[in-house]
């Protein structure tokens, strides 16, 4: 930890007494002295976090269980390797992401040399969300620190667990003068989101998300946005059945179908619908037997409110599989829903659960139509044997993201930006792309003394310029 630590906002001054500005010009200040500049004090917090998540992997596992049941397995892999994995990648090669990068410098400057300068931006806000409440509050700090910035986090309140524990073990780890987390909810946010910021990093819905750019806008400061939308998964005929459904079940259904780039509906022909349906299903069973809400592999809705929002959800088709909900208990059984119609709820709004509706379309040539008349979607899947019908789906489709023949897993590739597009989201992450979001490319032009032409200045007598 560093000798210059300053106490953080104890939990106890949120609120009404909650100084948000004090709290930004203490990290101004900090970051103004040049603390978080070099290289190895942003090696030293990365480390720190990295050793944050090993000492305590068990009781980040518990958190998670406690607050969506997620199987320590799947909490581990997608929460805390996940947020390891980025640590690593940025450890590896933060020495180069900070360097500059020399450009060519034209005769008419000559002497002198150009480059480009990364710079930290300054004091930056993340804003986590609680559908992978650790991940999505870590992976942002992750960029954050890499490029030399002091942070406030602010995780979900709707994930209680995990954000205790973030707010508990942050401040043991990591050098206290730069970063601090802000517990709360909608109240606290609105005072963070009221003070001067160098770069907020927004995750979650895009009401929020209006509310986040409009005041964000107000001190002009750039933001990203994390949103999400109704991402579509199109099977053609010709998909390898067994491996398509496998992994379709899994993109959806994972973490009970809270997932921002889970697919959100199927779309196919009635002729695959007709074998893939019973796979998914086949699928489906084998991940979580019979009885999903008997697994404890299997998830639960975040809370009562959206559980409840899913179960009426059910209404709009005819469950070919699943169908059952238990509000009480934020249980939905992974659900395939037939029959749904285009203007129902399901069809007009992000599912974000266990249920997936399916689409039939009398001919795949109809699908850019499709997809292109709604909004664009924060991830698009292909899955098809044809790579040039794939090819010509992520042609002429817009998405924040794509893959083909498999779902969700672009997210383990380091060096791809993790950002939506349009009403789906602004601006990216991961890897280099995080160190650059958080970083300014400052442009510099260094020039020696000598060799001072004259005719670039007044006065412009004909004599130097020949026209
Ligand atoms: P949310 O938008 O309600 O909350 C996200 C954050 O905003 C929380 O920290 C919360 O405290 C804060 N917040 C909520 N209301 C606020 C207000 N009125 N003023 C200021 N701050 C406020 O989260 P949600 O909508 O339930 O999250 C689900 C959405 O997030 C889905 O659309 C999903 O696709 C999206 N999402 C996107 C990603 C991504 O990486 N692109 C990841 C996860 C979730």
């Amino acid at each position: 930890m560093e000798a210059s630590a300053i106490v953080r906002v104890p939990a106890g001054n949120q609120g009404a007494g909650f100084d948000a500005a004090g709290l930004v010009g203490e990290l101004r200040d900090y970051f103004i002295s040049g603390g978080t500049r070099s290289l190895d004090w942003r090696r030293r917090q990365l480390r720190q976090l990295s050793r944050m998540l090993a000492d305590h992997e068990a009781r980040f596992l518990e958190a998670l269980k406690a607050d969506l049941h997620k199987a320590p397995l799947e909490g581990w892999a997608t929460e805390v390797s996940s947020v390891q994995g980025d640590i690593q990648h940025a450890l590896k090669h933060l020495k180069k992401w900070m360097r500059r990068r020399k450009v060519a410098t034209p005769m008419v400057v000559q002497p002198g040399k150009s480059y480009v300068q990364p710079e930290p931006l300054g004091v930056v806000l993340v804003i986590g969300a609680w559908n992978y409440p650790l991940q999505l509050a870590l992976a942002p700090l992750v960029p954050a620190i890499a490029a030399g910035n002091c942070a406030v986090l602010k995780p979900s309140e709707l994930a209680p667990a995990t954000s205790a524990l973030i707010e508990e073990l942050l401040p043991q780890y990591l050098d206290n003068g730069a970063f601090r987390v802000v517990p709360g909810a909608v109240e606290e946010t609105t005072a963070l989101l009221e003070q001067r910021w160098d770069h907020i990093l927004y995750t979650g819905g895009g009401n929020v998300g209006k509310i986040v750019m409009a005041a964000a806008a107000k001190h002009l400061t750039p933001v990203t946005l994390e949103l999400g939308g109704k991402s579509p998964c199109i099977v053609a005929d010709d998909a390898d059945l067994e491996v398509t459904a496998r992994r379709i079940a899994w993109g959806k259904f994972t973490n009970a179908g809270q997932t921002c780039i889970a697919p959100d509906y199927l779309l196919c022909t009635p002729a695959m619908a007709a074998r893939l349906l019973p796979a998914i299903a086949d699928a489906t069973r084998e991940m979580f037997g019979e009885e999903a809400k008997a697994s404890d592999d299997y998830g639960r809705i975040v809370n009562s409110r959206h559980a409840a929002r899913l179960a009426a959800y059910l209404e709009d088709g005819e469950a070919f599989m699943g169908g059952e909900a238990d509000v009480e208990e934020r249980y939905i059984a992974p659900t395939i829903l037939t029959g749904v119609s285009l203007d129902s709820v399901v069809m007009q709004e992000e599912i974000f659960g266990p249920i997936l509706p399916v689409v039939e379309i009398e001919s795949l040539d109809m699908v850019e139509d499709f997809v292109n008349g709604r909004d664009k979607p924060l991830a698009l899947y292909v899955f098809s044997q044809d790579d040039a019908f794939a090819d010509r789906i992520l042609e002429n489709c817009s998405s924040g993201n794509a893959c083909v023949n498999d779902c969700m897993m672009f997210m383990a590739v380091h060096d791809l930006p993790f950002g939506g597009v349009g009403p789906s989201g602004m601006g990216a992450y991961h890897g280099e792309h995080g160190f650059k979001t958080f970083s300014h490319f400052k442009a510099v032009l260094k020039k020696k003394t000598m060799l001072d032409l004259k005719v670039r200045y007044a006065p412009f007598t004909s004599g130097k310029f020949k026209l």
